[in-house]
């Protein structure tokens, strides 16, 4: 059934040799190369026929007649043009299919663009996007299993197969008092989240909320078993000095606080780590003296809107998904939205973003200040930007579906190295409007496709021109979004949408790690180590 197995790395390919006399499973030698040496590694894996079928991330079978790709937490099971299933035996790395070369599946373990990081670098902190450091290794040489009848798929929430809504909220315009009204809103609608919160109450507003002035309504957040999470330690930045000496010095204030949320440029966020005074090992060591174990940086995989709801959906994140959601609005301004898009989404190219930016208020110079000298620069960024999005109308029909860089491989929650301790990195979904994003389609659809969003949302944001938010004024809900938790709150006290705190949702997965099958000599798959999840059996 396998013509030949080969290693891909950056110093080039090593066919692999494997055992022809077992039939029920073929294990995939590594010791051959020495991973500490590579940051990714690439497993070709060409068969004898083609592959027909594989299981998607929604849990169906699915014809080979678009690309499949499945990360660590979706099913890594294929079937044969013979109908024989080839199951992975770990659930670690990625497969990979193009159907238009269905012979051949590639297992890819950190591929470029599946477990990105925000890092600001050099002397501007111009933003990059960079690939995490991850230990390569894992609980079993990698083996492709061919069981005799049914395969076996893990449920990635706790309640069997079924969708995952997990919100994380940024409090920047939290104050005492809508604080209250977030709360009982949720209290009433059953809907647990991950609140950030800032520890110290150094900020030009007043009013802004803090740990050291909100305790007590905060301790009952955690009461009503919603996590507390940090959003750096304060609202406003303070000078360098001072800011280490906080971040060195605060004490937790609870001792089961592990997430960490990045606000604004501070300058002891992890995403300004390689332009900051302090060393990585020494970053590391503070954070795990204070039991931070789980971290988010600036990056989402696209913005929730009609149609655009489930992370694991790589074609909710594409061009041509995007306009379908915005059908409604007119043309000029779903050009404007839709070029915004190639910019910031499809290219996600710091260059060109910077270009995008740079031309909006060089045009304001050139054209009502009279500003001269910005002339040639503008045409400069104009025609590069104008080449580029060009290019992508001129082959619109193919490029139309390709989803987003950061959002083809699904990368919500990967591990990150920081200098010896690993570290979770969770992507987001930006939520703004809660009209459009939960509306009954869009909850109907993430039902529908077992699907997952960790949404980052601001909850209080009181600006006028946000539309779909929570408070209608300071001190009311919006009746229609009200609506729309009150239907995502049935969907979960019903079973029918797991509810996690990201705390929850990421000790839940880091099982997966666990996750060991074998064969047995009948031809059946078992767990080898009891990981805690949940299986079904099937073919
Ligand atoms: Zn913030």
């Amino acid at each position: 059934m396998i013509e030949s197995i080969v290693i891909i790395t950056s110093s080039g390919s090593q066919k692999v040799e494997f055992d022809t006399n077992h039939h029920s499973k073929c294990a995939i030698d590594l010791n051959l190369l020495n991973l500490s040496d590579y940051k990714s590694f690439d497993i070709k894996i060409t068969f004898s026929e083609p592959i027909a079928k594989f299981r998607d991330h929604d849990y169906t079978w699915q014809k080979c007649k678009k690309n499949y790709i499945a990360n660590p937490f979706s099913p890594k099971i294929v079937k044969l043009q013979n109908a024989q299933i080839v199951q992975s035996n770990i659930t670690s790395g990625i497969w990979e299919i193009d159907y238009k070369n269905p012979t051949v599946l590639l297992w890819r373990f950190n591929p470029e663009f599946s477990s990105p990081l925000t890092s600001y670098l050099g002397n501007e902190n111009r933003k990059s996007i960079v690939l995490a450091e991850q230990k390569l290794n894992f609980i079993a040489n990698p083996t492709l299993l061919f069981p005799k009848n049914e395969a076996i798929e893990i449920s990635r929430s706790k309640k069997p197969f079924v969708a995952i809504a997990c919100f994380t909220d940024h409090c920047d315009f939290d104050t005492a008092e809508n604080l209250v009204l977030q709360r009982i809103f949720f209290k009433e609608h059953q809907i647990k989240i991950t609140k950030g919160f800032f520890l110290n109450h150094f900020s030009k507003r007043e009013d802004n909320a803090s740990f050291q002035n909100q305790q007590e309504e905060l301790l009952q957040w955690n009461n009503d078993g919603h996590e507390l999470c940090y959003h750096s330690l304060s609202q406003s930045i303070k000078s360098n000095e001072d800011s280490f000496a906080d971040f060195e010095q605060f004490v937790p204030p609870l001792n089961d606080i592990k997430v960490w949320i990045d606000h604004g440029f501070q300058p002891y966020n992890f995403s300004l780590l390689k332009n900051s005074d302090i060393s990585e090992k020494k970053f590391e060591g503070i954070l795990q003296d204070k039991n931070i174990h789980t971290l988010w940086n600036y990056i989402d995989s696209g913005t929730a809107t009609n149609g655009v709801i489930n992370q694991f959906n790589t074609q909710h994140f594409t061009l041509s998904n995007f306009l379908k959601g915005n059908k409604n609005l007119g043309f000029i301004k779903k050009m404007q939205l839709i070029i915004k898009n190639i910019i910031f989404h499809y290219y996600n190219e710091e260059d060109l973003i910077l270009k995008y930016k740079y031309s909006a208020s060089r045009f304001k110079k050139v054209f009502f200040q009279r500003d001269l000298k910005s002339f040639f620069p503008f045409i400069k960024d104009v025609s590069k930007l104008g080449s580029s999005i060009f290019s992508v109308l001129l082959f619109w029909n193919k490029k139309k579906n390709i989803p987003y860089k950061l959002a083809k491989y699904s990368p919500i929650v990967f591990k990150h190295t920081i200098t010896d301790k690993e570290f979770y990195i969770f992507q987001t979904l930006e939520m703004l409007d809660f009209k459009k994003s939960l509306s009954h389609e869009n909850i109907n659809a993430l039902t529908n496709e077992k699907g997952v969003f960790i949404a980052h949302t601001y909850f209080s944001v009181p600006m006028k021109y946000h539309t779909g938010k929570l408070f209608s004024t300071p001190t009311t809900i919006d009746k229609k979004v009200a609506e729309n938790f009150k239907y995502l709150g049935n969907k979960i006290v019903n079973n029918e949408i797991w509810n996690p705190t990201l705390i929850e949702l990421i000790e839940y997965w880091a099982r997966f790690e666990k996750v060991f099958f074998d064969i047995d000599f009948e031809g059946n798959i078992f767990e080898r180590n009891n990981s805690g999840l949940i299986f079904r059996k099937f073919s």
